[in-house]
């Protein structure tokens, strides 16, 4: 039987996710679904020092938000949990046991001092201090302890941390090779790593303990995380063999750049960049900070995540768009890149008004509508809705719909400078006093008809299409913007188009 494809998204409760991690959580989600498995959440939560209350709460909403729902993880379907590694304290003790006992791992006794006094001592070398094969022999650990003298320094409570042993000769290979998924073969040499501490002192574990023993706990078969955890690669293949244990597909995704430069998108950029590095908005407890989120910017989730879904993978071909089905259909690893992604804050916007579109008028109409009767104009869905067809196009969010539209519900309280200097010349005023005298006529005010009526009487009169079209729009509008100016007049009814030229006429004709 094929083994079921299990995959997990681990992040650290440090503080709020970034797009990069939502990236890593969405990689996994689409990997997983693509291949009929299970995709879990589990929480790294053992370094206490860095733990942030309320950010596995935003961790779960990001990603409800996003439609990313994990299979199993805290508080779902719990059969291989529980999933927060801070509850699963008591497992990792036995393994580090395991470790020591079998020779991979050895108690280290060294102080805060002893170590500082070894940094002191190879800096003189002009070196830096490594703990490992090099040095752990004239060390304070138990490798350099007789039986006797090792159970006296445990049950006297000396500290310590157990430390894996990276590398023995004789005992290992000095080049270590394994493979990853998007980067080919990779390889290390043992003998320059370092002898990585995976018990501390406070009786929790290292991520790197806790990571490989859950993984392999929770069945995980590929496990698929940032870039940054690559130098970890070595360790944690190392661990699997050191407990003879199966070891999973690795696959490092690439990392999520700035828009210029080659620096990393990081937590830090906030919104100095003008664009969030956020899924949602996030307060800082400590500092009252307010960061921005995608979500409250007015981004549409599903724009968001075909956005990220491109960032680092290419389809292998020129479509763009893709909605979640899409996206689990056509992922897979083997199209992710090596190197870094750029991010791009208008491809960003691009998506959103890409799938703005495709949201129903009527459904915008009633958003807009709730914006619209907070500004004190309340009308029937319909008018909404036929404002919400003519302007849409050009909408990259909801909120944009007030700057698109805003003329439609109110009278132009100005009239755009530079276009009055140049559309209103000085027989203007007098034209537009023959169109209205042309639209006073008019029994029937749609826009076909009116459009029709006005075009035969410029033709009959010989006016330019030019001299009497922008002066009508700005009298309108108060901007020569908008969508076809006779479906604006439409909208307005006769009477209103009327009251708006003949405001224009008053104000204007006095400055041309
Ligand atoms: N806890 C690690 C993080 O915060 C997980 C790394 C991994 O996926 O192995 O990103």
């Amino acid at each position: 039987m094929k083994k079921e494809i299990r995959v997990r998204f681990a992040p650290s409760p440090t503080g709020p996710l970034h797009l990069g991690g939502i990236r890593t959580a969405l990689y996994n989600y689409l990997f997983a679904k693509k291949h009929g498995g299970c995709f879990v959440l589990r929480i790294e939560d053992t370094d206490q020092t860095r733990y942030v209350a309320n950010a596995e709460q935003y961790i779960i909403d990001a990603l409800e938000w996003c439609g990313i729902p994990f299979d199993e993880g805290p508080g779902k379907n719990e059969k291989k949990g529980p999933y927060r590694q801070s509850e699963r304290k008591k497992i990792y003790r036995e393994y580090a046991d395991f470790l020591v006992s079998s020779g991979a791992a050895y108690y280290a006794f060294d102080s805060a001092e002893e170590l500082e006094k070894e940094r002191k001592k190879w800096e003189i070398k002009k070196e830096p201090f490594i703990y490992n094969h090099r040095t752990r022999n004239e060390l304070h650990n138990s490798l350099n302890m007789g039986d006797e003298e090792l159970n006296e320094t445990l049950s006297s409570g000396t500290p310590y941390v157990i430390r894996f042993k990276m590398y023995d000769e004789g005992a290992h290979k000095e080049t270590m090779k394994t493979k990853d998924l998007i980067r080919g073969d990779v390889s290390f040499k043992r003998s320059l790593l370092d002898d990585k501490v995976l018990f501390k002192s406070d009786g929790m574990p290292t991520y790197h303990l806790a990571n490989v023993v859950d993984d392999h706990l929770m069945e995980i078969s590929h496990v698929i995380r940032g870039e940054e955890w690559l130098p970890s690669l070595p360790l944690h293949v190392a661990l699997y063999e050191a407990f003879r244990w199966k070891i999973p597909k690795f696959a490092h995704l690439p990392l999520i750049l700035k828009p210029t430069g080659k620096g990393k998108l990081s937590k830090r950029d906030g919104d100095k960049l003008g664009f969030p590095v956020f899924p949602l908005a996030y307060k800082n407890e400590k500092t009252g900070e307010i960061s921005k989120g995608y979500k409250e910017e007015g981004y549409l989730h599903e724009a968001f995540i075909n956005m990220l879904a491109l960032l680092g993978w290419n389809p292998g071909t020129e479509q763009e768009i893709f909605d979640r089905k899409a996206l689990i259909e056509n992922f897979s690893l083997d199209r992710v890149s090596k190197s870094g992604a750029k991010f791009n804050p208008d491809k960003a916007k691009w998506f959103n008004q890409h799938y703005l579109q495709k949201i129903e008028d009527r459904a915008l109409a009633i958003q807009y509508g709730s914006f619209l009767k907070k500004r004190g104009h309340e009308l029937p869905l319909e008018r909404i809705e036929k404002v919400v067809k003519l302007t849409k196009e050009r909408a990259v969010f909801i909120t944009d719909f007030w700057t698109l539209s805003h003329y439609f519900f109110e009278r132009p309280q100005s009239y755009e400078v530079k276009a009055v200097k140049k559309q209103w010349k000085a027989d203007t005023s007098n034209h537009m006093n023959e169109l209205k005298k042309v639209i006073e006529k008019l029994e029937m005010f749609s826009a076909k008809n009116a459009e029709q009526e006005v075009k035969k009487w410029m033709q009959k009169e010989e006016i330019g299409f030019g001299k009497i079209m922008a002066p009508f729009r700005l009298s309108l509008v108060g901007a020569l913007k908008g969508p076809h100016l006779f479906d604006i007049a439409a909208f307005l009814g006769k009477e209103e188009t009327l009251f708006r030229l003949d405001e224009a006429t008053k104000a204007l004709s006095k400055i041309s």
